[in-house]
């Protein structure tokens, strides 16, 4: 049914169906998107996004999927995944950086700039997107300390539609908080961010992201699929620690385990489902609360057919 809706799209080209998304996840899970598409620039995406509401279908922005558990039936309706969408742009201290740049690409552009300020976000395997709607932080530092405003788009065809759907959002607007911002409050669909950085020199940049990625290394399970955190953190508490004190280190459900090294941690030991990983985030829940009346909430967001 899909496919008679698409056509103006299909001609284009950038539309494909069926495709398992599993490869577009750093959890490497995942069935197929019914609808799948990579726009390239943001007329494409506002075209897409436009007969994605006309016709009620289901629609869901991918960046780099470091984040996200998907359902092994996969996903309804139309997967729009963001990579293409991927300009950097330098000027004075400011650096302007699509919504699909990962943030590694953002960090070594800044460096190569002689700009500082986002060393803490090397290592974070998401995009400019994810990590704008997610409000990513790492090292004491998150996305909202150096984040200048964004444009977006608005989620309606009277917005979609009209003169001008580019909207802008100053810093103060984001509404930001522990992993939160207004893009996941109003479903905005990020197109674009402008970072506030300081000049420095290179060299003590590199210094610095070199020093946070040891650390990563040390600390995560970098060798294995995962989707980092799999729990916010609880005021007060530290999750990790939470967890191995119920003795869960390594415990595991179908292929899917608490990371030995990192118990804050869900790794894919090979050929895990996103039902291992379920019933597995549920047991921990269960644990955790029977034994210190702590709510884990999860961080990493589920996306499909349940
Ligand atoms: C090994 C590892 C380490 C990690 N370490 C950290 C860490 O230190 N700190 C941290 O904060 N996170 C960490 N993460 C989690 C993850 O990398 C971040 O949350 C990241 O910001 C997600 O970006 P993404 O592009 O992968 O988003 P995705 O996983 O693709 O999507 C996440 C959410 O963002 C939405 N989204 C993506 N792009 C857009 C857009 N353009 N417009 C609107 N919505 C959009 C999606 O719809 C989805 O709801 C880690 C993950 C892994 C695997």
């Amino acid at each position: 049914m899909i496919k008679e809706q698409l056509p103006t799209l299909i001609e284009k080209g950038n539309i494909r169906f069926d495709v398992p998304l599993a490869p577009y996840t750093s959890f490497k899970i995942g069935g197929p998107a019914e609808v799948f598409c990579q726009p390239q620039n943001i007329e494409e995406l506002i075209d897409i996004l436009k007969v994605a509401i006309s016709f009620n279908i289901p629609y869901f922005i991918l960046g780099n999927g470091s984040n996200l558990l998907i359902s092994d039936k996969g996903v309804d309706g139309i997967v729009i995944q963001t990579s293409a969408l991927n300009q950097l742009k330098h000027e004075e201290n400011f650096i302007e950086a699509y919504c699909g740049v990962t943030l590694k690409a953002l960090c070594y552009f800044a460096k190569e700039e002689g700009l500082s300020g986002l060393e803490f976000a090397s290592g974070i395997p998401g995009t400019v997107g994810g990590a704008v709607f997610m409000n990513a932080g790492a090292y004491g530092s998150e996305i909202k300390d150096v984040l200048l405003s964004s444009d977006y788009l608005e989620p309606n065809l009277d917005s979609l539609n009209s003169l001008n759907p580019i909207k802008h959002l100053n810093a103060n607007e984001h509404n930001f908080a522990y992993r939160r911002s207004i893009f996941q409050e109003k479903n905005l669909i990020h197109i674009k961010s402008v970072f506030q950085l300081q000049p420095e020199d290179p060299n003590i940049i590199t210094e610095r992201m070199r020093s946070f990625e040891e650390k990563r290394k040390e600390k995560q399970p970098l060798d294995l699929p995962s989707a980092g955190s799999v729990f916010k953190r609880p005021e007060g508490f530290y999750t990790g620690k939470l967890i191995e004190q119920c003795g869960l280190r390594g415990y595991q459900i179908g292929k899917a385990a608490i990371s030995e090294k990192h118990c804050g941690f869900i790794v894919n030991l090979g050929g895990a489902t996103a039902a291992d990983v379920l019933a597995l985030i549920k047991y921990v829940q269960e644990t955790v609360y029977d034994r210190f009346g702590v709510k884990l909430e999860t961080e990493i967001r589920f996306l499909g057919k349940e």
